[in-house]
């Protein structure tokens, strides 16, 4: 079986609300992309089944999955604040339970079909804020959390799980922090919000955090894949390898200030395909319409083997060019080249002295 997409048409038309990061098409951008470029033929995609309530609770409380669901049914209202739904970062939208509930869904299945080995995206998934009992960081549900549970119960034991975005991964820290048959490696700035994933953190000596400086840049990111990714990975022989690969980390996303190009995200996708017989990729944050469709579109070309041209046809310039960001912040204009490639001009520069040294601190540390 070759590699296999999982998404759904529900991405394309929810937003989190008109002046929420999250407002942006995402998932659309790189369905639509990927047809247009002739990326994926009907047997390469999946469409993602919606996650029955029951399948949640193997990590999410019963109480907060009601609470969502209600969310959904009934709009916001006081008590739902507990649960952090209602919030600036957890607004309730019209799709507040279903679309969260799709991802989640995807994921599960896509654990399912990588039971023999394979390679599956899921660019809705990667909500790693997500919390047993509440919304936190723009997740409701923690998709690579349930992902892999599910891989679990399917009887596979060592799981590494790998996350590039801009954000630390608390949430799956959370559940993952103390058991010793998953690897954690997380590479994320510094001194950005939720503050977790300091360079000291073991958990049960599985968990090696990379906390990055502003201006975080493509050389340095391969430092980090070759002196502490793909050593660790090497070291813990996992059974299944997952990466959440959010697009903030790129210089053009509003959130972060993190200067790598797109480059980046596909080498790391590229070099750790081998690593195990089982590899599910999953996106997460980006929030700069143009730049999270190219990259994770790039994500899929990586997987599916396909060549990148350096211009884009006609009908794959049309789905860049009709995309709309309100409010776009002024200090990231639009590029001319947002419509008309996939791939960034490199951002290579110094590997500067403090990464130098927590890679260092890293790599003296003894492996899981
Ligand atoms: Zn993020």
């Amino acid at each position: 079986m070759g590699p296999v997409l999982i998404g759904h048409e529900i991405y394309r038309m929810s937003s989190y609300g008109q002046r929420h990061p999250l407002r942006v098409p995402r998932v659309s951008t790189v369905m639509d992309l990927s047809r247009a470029l002739g990326w994926l033929p009907d047997h390469a995609f999946r469409r993602s089944p919606r996650a029955r309530p029951e399948a949640l609770t193997h990590w999410h409380h019963p109480a907060y999955i009601a609470a969502l669901q209600e969310a959904e049914a009934t709009g916001p209202a006081d008590h739902l604040r507990a649960f952090g739904l209602g919030t600036h970062a957890n607004p309730v939208f019209p799709e507040v339970w279903r679309r969260p509930a799709t991802s989640a869904g995807g994921v599960m299945l896509a654990a399912e079909m990588l039971r023999e080995g394979g390679v599956v995206y899921v660019p809705a998934g990667g909500t790693h804020h997500g919390l047993p009992d509440r919304a936190n960081g723009f997740c409701y549900l923690n998709d690579p959390v349930l992902a892999m549970l599910a891989m679990r119960r399917l009887g596979l034991r060592r799981i590494a799980y790998v996350d590039i975005d801009a954000h630390h991964c608390d949430g799956v820290d959370v559940a993952f922090r103390d058991d010793p048959d998953t690897l954690l490696i997380s590479v994320h700035e510094e001194r950005r919000w939720p503050f977790t994933g300091l360079l000291e953190d073991e958990g049960a000596g599985n968990v090696f955090n990379l906390p990055v400086p502003a201006g975080f840049n493509d050389s340095e990111m391969r430092a980090a894949l070759h002196e502490l990714i793909l050593p660790r990975l090497e070291g813990f022989r996992p059974d299944a390898v997952v990466l959440q690969c959010g697009a903030d980390a790129v210089e053009e996303d509003p959130l972060s200030r993190l200067s790598l190009s797109n480059n980046a995200h596909w080498s790391v996708v590229a070099a750790l395909r081998p690593v195990a017989p089982r590899y599910l990729v999953l996106g997460g944050g980006g929030y700069n319409p143009w730049s999270v469709g190219r990259c994770w579109t790039g994500v899929w070309a990586t997987l599916a083997g396909a060549e990148i041209p350096d211009r884009l046809p006609h009908e794959a310039e049309s789905v860049l060019r009709a995309l709309v960001w309100h409010d776009a912040p002024k200090r990231k204009p639009v590029q001319p080249h947002w419509f008309t490639t996939l791939r960034d001009t490199p951002r290579e520069g110094a590997v500067r002295p403090e990464i130098r040294a927590r890679l260092a601190v890293l790599a003296g540390r003894p492996g899981p």
